[in-house]
């Protein structure tokens, strides 16, 4: 016990509390809180003003233990309707990619994205709400302790990777989030508009699984 511990409790001051800081609230979010806790704090999340349109939090879904971790950009109005990510044509396109390497989205694979909450209008993500919700994907990462994480898109290379670069200079490579192995890869909900770039995110999937294999 400290002096002033002493002291003040010699004085019936105890005990001590005070108010945390932010940096402490995210840290703990970051590196305490378990699953339980992350499915009650998520839903119940008011950190950034995305919360008064959503319909529901979408925190992710798949094998929580899952060796593939695979990471979008945001809920879309589908998504945000029936709580789980990629359910909409984006969704049927990252299916299909899954498939081609022998991955099942109920099989090993964890999808999430990098904000729990839907952008109205499918608008692009704010920076102050990536930042926000952060804390809740590193968490999630944290908890997860998948082999591979996969980022689609610009949005959650970027986060991840704490980066400016574009998808182009950034795919092809093996990067590192908190010690684990990423690579990163188009957003489906891009290669529906850019088919021509189909053929690159296939050459990504196949990097993706020949890394994967020598882990
Ligand atoms: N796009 C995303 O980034 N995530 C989804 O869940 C759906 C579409």
């Amino acid at each position: 016990m400290t002096r002033r511990h002493e002291i003040l409790e010699e004085m019936g001051l105890t005990p001590v509390w005070r108010l945390r800081n932010r940096k402490e609230e995210i840290r703990e979010v970051k590196e305490e809180i378990t699953w339980i806790e992350l499915k009650q704090v998520v839903p119940a999340c008011t950190a950034c003003g995305l919360h008064k349109t959503r319909t529901q939090t979408v925190l992710g879904v798949g094998d929580e233990q899952a060796d593939w971790l695979f990471i979008g950009e945001a809920p879309g109005a589908e998504e945000d309707r029936l709580g789980e990510p990629f359910v909409g044509q984006a969704g049927k396109l990252l299916d299909n990619m899954l498939a081609a390497i022998g991955l099942d989205r109920a099989e090993n694979v964890y999808i999430c994205n990098v904000l729990k909450c839907r952008p109205p209008g499918n608008r692009n993500p704010e920076p102050d709400e990536v930042a926000k919700c952060a804390p809740h994907l590193a968490r999630q990462i944290a908890l997860i302790q998948p082999k591979l994480i996969v980022a689609m898109g610009r949005f959650a290379a970027q986060t991840l990777l704490n980066s400016d670069a574009t998808i182009a200079s950034l795919r092809g490579r093996l990067h590192q989030y908190a010690g684990l192995p990423l690579i990163v890869t188009y957003h489906p909900a891009y290669l529906l508009r850019n088919l021509p770039d189909k053929s690159k995110a296939w050459e990504d999937l196949v990097f993706a699984r020949k890394t994967m294999q020598a882990l």
